[in-house]
């Protein structure tokens, strides 16, 4: 992949962006998404054969808008150098953390928000004043053609180059000597991208996946949980990286729990069959790897929320009744419209849980109890810890969002996002008058008792 590198290799002989040239770089990119929101609702709606336009509306046009707005505001005093305190014994030397751009970053995205995954990144990016170079998913065809356009009409492709192609492609981008690779996708090909990237020990933001429980503690309102349930889970039809993955529930709760979450999902979805906000499975192989979760479930153990699906890649939306641990649903990232209740009959049945699996990306408590609440938080580790609702967390720019072991490494948004995609860069002042010469050799008597006495 020669042009690759060669279209690195010029991109980096490039200055980095000044301050004028981000804040008016992100102002263009906001503008022409407004501009050009229906063509975007309408490339992802052709690349999942069916994508529902509110949800596009929210999760990639406001999303997107809201991360550009907030780094835009705050652009100017992120950029300042942070005055420290230096240590006493150095008066009257100063220090400064002074934000740097890393050079050319490049972003890879999934999928499931083919858009919104490749522009919060790049408002980071673009925020810290880098090059970008971009690989956006090769599932999601017609939106990737249109970020293409969109990202070279806005930038230029000397700032921004988006670069389409299948999964060599990929691998061959991630191959590249770049400054920082911020990754999203799965946890498998995130190892995949870690390796590729360490042979030039480029830096890695890995956005992962895994397995996010929800835990509904005793005497939580189960209609309430299962309102907020029933929209992370089936929103994008649970291609949601953050989509509640399982429910924990107390045995002597859970026939209650189900038939709310059915209340629930009828009145989030009437006529599911002909309902415009029911997002399609994106491509045949993704459909079929979810109905093959349930091939080998004996049949009592799934229950329809809905009637069969009249068409292709509209997947029938069904809980799974404690199924198998060691069954593939319960062994993978289910990513789809698929959600299995597992007994559990209270809290240390519920820390056992999850503490025995990978680090979930978040985890989802209902609880009203301080109690509780404090157990979840401190003797449970995930990305990130959503109380009483599900998804929003993502949707706060002054919350980093990231993931910890398997579920990822790194965060971003808002100010973190900033960071990461700088050097935050050490800057010593030492003042023409100080006493450093009293711990420079020759180290005479007198220095050496001052020694021993700082
Ligand atoms: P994926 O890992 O298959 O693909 C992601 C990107 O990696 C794509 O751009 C693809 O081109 C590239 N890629 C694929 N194979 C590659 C290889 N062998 N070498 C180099 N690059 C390769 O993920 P996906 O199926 O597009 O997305 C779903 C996954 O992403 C889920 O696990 C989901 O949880 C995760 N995800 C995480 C977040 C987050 O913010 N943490 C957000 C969305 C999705």
């Amino acid at each position: 992949m020669m042009h690759l590198n060669q279209t690195l290799e010029h991109m980096k002989s490039l200055p980095p962006l000044t301050l004028a040239e981000r804040k008016a770089g992100l102002k263009r990119l906001a503008q022409d998404i407004k501009t050009n929101q229906q063509a975007i609702a309408d490339a992802i709606n052709a690349d999942f054969s069916h994508r529902s336009q509110h949800e596009t509306r929210l999760a990639e046009i406001m999303l997107s808008l809201d991360e550009i707005h907030h780094n835009l505001k705050h652009l100017r005093r992120w950029t300042q150098p942070v005055v420290q305190h230096s240590n006493w014994k150095f008066y009257p030397s100063k220090c400064a953390i002074v934000p740097q751009p890393l050079g050319v970053v490049g972003i890879m995205a999934p999928w499931n928000y083919p858009f919104n995954l490749v522009m919060a990144p790049l408002a980071a990016a673009i925020a810290a004043g880098n090059r970008v170079m971009v690989k956006p998913s090769e599932i999601t065809t017609q939106t990737a053609e249109l970020i293409k356009d969109m990202l070279h009409r806005v930038f230029g492709a000397d700032v921004v180059h988006v670069v389409t192609g299948d999964v060599e492609v990929a691998a061959a981008f991630s191959q590249l000597p770049l400054d920082h690779i911020l990754f999203t996708g799965s946890t498998q090909v995130g190892k995949i991208i870690m390796r590729n990237a360490a042979e030039h020990l480029t830096p890695v933001t890995l956005e992962l996946g895994g397995k996010s429980p929800v835990v509904i503690d005793a005497g939580y309102d189960l209609n309430r949980a299962a309102r907020s349930i029933v929209s992370g889970k089936w929103f994008n039809a649970g291609q949601t990286c953050i989509a509640p993955d399982y429910i924990l529930i107390d045995p002597k709760r859970k026939t209650a729990l189900l038939a709310a979450i059915k209340t629930q999902f009828e009145q989030a979805y009437p006529d599911w069959n002909n309902n415009p906000d029911y997002t399609h499975i994106v491509n045949d192989q993704h459909h079929n790897r979810l109905a093959s979760l349930l091939q080998d479930i004996p049949s009592e153990q799934v229950i329809h929320l809905t009637a069969d699906s009249e068409q292709d890649r509209r997947f029938t939306p069904c809980l799974v009744n404690d199924p198998d641990l060691d069954s593939p649903l319960m062994q993978n990232e289910i990513f789809g419209p698929i959600m299995p209740i597992i007994s559990s009959p209270n809290l240390e049945a519920d820390l056992a849980f999850i503490n025995q699996r990978a680090r979930p990306l978040t985890l989802y408590l209902f609880s009203n109890r301080s109690s509780t609440i404090e157990r979840i938080k401190t003797q449970t580790t995930s990305g990130s810890l959503a109380i009483n609702d599900t998804l929003v967390q993502f949707a706060q720019e002054g919350l980093a969002f990231g993931g910890v072991g398997a579920s990822g490494m790194g965060s971003y948004h808002g100010h973190e996002g900033f960071k990461a995609m700088s050097h935050m860069k050490p800057v010593y002042y030492q003042s023409r008058l100080n006493f450093n010469g009293l711990a420079r050799a020759p180290f005479t008597r007198l220095k050496d008792k001052i020694i021993n006495w700082l």
